[in-house]
């Protein structure tokens, strides 16, 4: 039972959608979030309509004293949208995505989620980076960063974002661009939601044809070090335009995949084009040479929203995740080791270590160009990622994580992580991951919020 003493009518007339609370049938549906490890219960959950809206309930929350979460598609790792006895600001009415092609722009609610946006914009013949799984948030993916199938041909989801309207701690409604609030507009890309609540974010476009091409490779663990070297190689020679990625993954139980493999563990390499399916072969073909022939495979020509949504039934909502992860600049041989031997001792086959190639695009934009908590150099991100159905397992299932984590840890490039893949509260590891940048985003932090109001997220705390 929630113990915060709000006043539940005043927010009503304050707040232009619905306000649910414990006592509502709603509240226990309203009050989930994707990572089933938190059971928390926020005094209310209001769902404005409208950036008029949630700037209502910013100031309302405040003017009770109370504490206030925000939920953008709530996939947070480390749950911060929902919080014990806070007001919950849920995002989700707010998730219409119009796009103007003629300016290749969309316009999307700070609520949207990948599946909305990908079917927008794939419509018109134009995409953007977004997240590998269609039912995570734009709101928190883009304000920490955003990788996905497009990095290597259009970076980060941040780096699309040409402007954002933005309710801040006061209360007030502003707009972030270039032109406009610069400093913000820099925070916004990488430093997260410290700074107020997305209502819309505008992302550049991109012609992209609305048909991929996917070839996924699949060995079982004794060809892995073999699959995986072929792969590393192939993705860093990949022609421009293509992605990639590559991941430790059981396989998963479909048509494509023979029985003995469904749910055994194994090692993929996946990599997509836009080109004709010949086009995509001839690519292939150094792969094809190097590599042991691969256990399974999947090459086929995939409708782009439906590579977006590729991975959705294996992250569904209310189980039990936890992840690390971190930097490295070379997949080498020692780095690939580890993963290789400890892979097959996880027990859940969701528990999936996906690693992506930041390279291309990504790293053509300069380092200083954004807030984003990681190095523009080319490298890859390893990220350990443990999901367990019920709480049976799941703490063996993240020590697992833990160990694997430990093992890598002499071989990243440095001490950052991706702010978006950090489970634990770490201000340390959150301070160490903007590492030059931390001092210029606290001194924004004090700027836009200096009551830290939006306080539960990967915290910044004001100069
Ligand atoms: P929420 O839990 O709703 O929010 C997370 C944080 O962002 C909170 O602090 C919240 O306050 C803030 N926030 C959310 N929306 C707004 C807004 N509009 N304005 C201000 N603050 C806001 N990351 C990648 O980069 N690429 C991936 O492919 C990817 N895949 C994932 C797959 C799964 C299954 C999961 C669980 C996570 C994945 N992530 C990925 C990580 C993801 O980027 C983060 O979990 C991110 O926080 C999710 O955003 P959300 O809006 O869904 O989360």
């Amino acid at each position: 039972m929630t113990t915060a003493r709000i006043d539940i009518e005043g927010l009503r007339a304050a707040v232009d959608g619905e306000v649910i609370t414990p006592e509502d049938p709603e509240y226990q549906a309203a009050r989930q979030v994707w990572n089933g490890c938190f059971d928390r219960l926020p005094a209310a959950i209001v769902r404005p309509s409208s950036a008029a809206g949630v700037a209502a309930a910013v100031r309302a929350a405040r003017a009770q004293g109370l504490d206030l979460t925000v939920r953008g598609g709530g996939h947070n790792y480390a749950g911060h949208a929902v919080a014990d006895d806070a007001v919950m600001i849920d995002l989700r009415v707010l998730n219409t995505v119009t796009v103007d092609p003629e300016a290749k722009l969309a316009h999307c609610g700070g609520g949207a989620l990948w599946a909305d946006v990908d079917a927008a914009t794939t419509a018109h013949g134009l995409a953007f980076t977004g997240g590998f799984i269609s039912h995570t948030g734009i709101g928190g993916l883009t304000l920490g960063g955003g990788m996905g199938w497009l990095t290597m041909r259009y970076g980060l989801s941040c780096d699309n974002l040409a402007a954002a309207e933005v309710v801040t701690a006061d209360g007030r409604i502003v707009t972030a661009s270039a032109e406009e609030n610069a400093d913000l507009y820099w925070g916004l890309r990488g430093g997260g939601g410290n700074f107020g609540i997305v209502t819309r974010f505008s992302f550049t476009l991109h012609e992209l044809s609305p048909l991929a091409q996917l070839a996924m490779l699949w060995w079982t663990p004794d060809a892995g070090a073999e699959g995986l070297a072929a792969g590393r190689a192939l993705i860093e020679s990949l022609p421009e335009g293509y992605c990639a990625a590559v991941f430790a993954v059981c396989g998963p139980p479909a048509p494509f995949v023979p029985e003995q493999y469904q749910g055994q563990p194994g090692f993929a390499v996946g990599i997509a084009g836009f080109g004709a399916p010949d086009e995509l072969e001839a690519v292939l073909k150094p792969l094809r040479d190097a590599a042991p022939a691969p256990a399974w495979e999947l090459v086929t020509p995939i409708p782009y929203t439906a590579l977006q949504q590729m991975f959705d039934e294996a992250a569904p909502h209310g189980f039990y995740a936890y992840e690390k992860a971190l930097y490295v600049d070379d997949l080498t041989d020692d780095v690939l080791a580890p993963i290789i031997a400890r892979y097959p001792l996880r027990n859940s086959p969701l528990t999936i270590v996906p690693i992506f190639p930041l390279r291309g695009r990504y790293s053509e934009i300069g380092d200083g160009e954004t807030a984003f908590s990681g190095p523009r150099n080319p490298c890859w991100v390893i990220n350990i990622s443990a999901m367990t159905p019920d709480p049976t397992g799941f703490s063996t299932e993240r020590q697992w994580v833990r160990d694997l984590w430990d093992e890598l840890r002499p071989h990243a490039n440095s001490a950052a992580t991706y702010v978006n893949f950090l489970a634990d509260n770490d201000p340390d590891r959150l301070r160490e991951s903007y590492g030059d940048k931390y001092s210029r985003l606290a001194a924004l932090k004090s700027t836009w919020d200096p009551d830290n109001v939006f306080r539960h997220n990967a915290n910044i705390s004001p100069a």
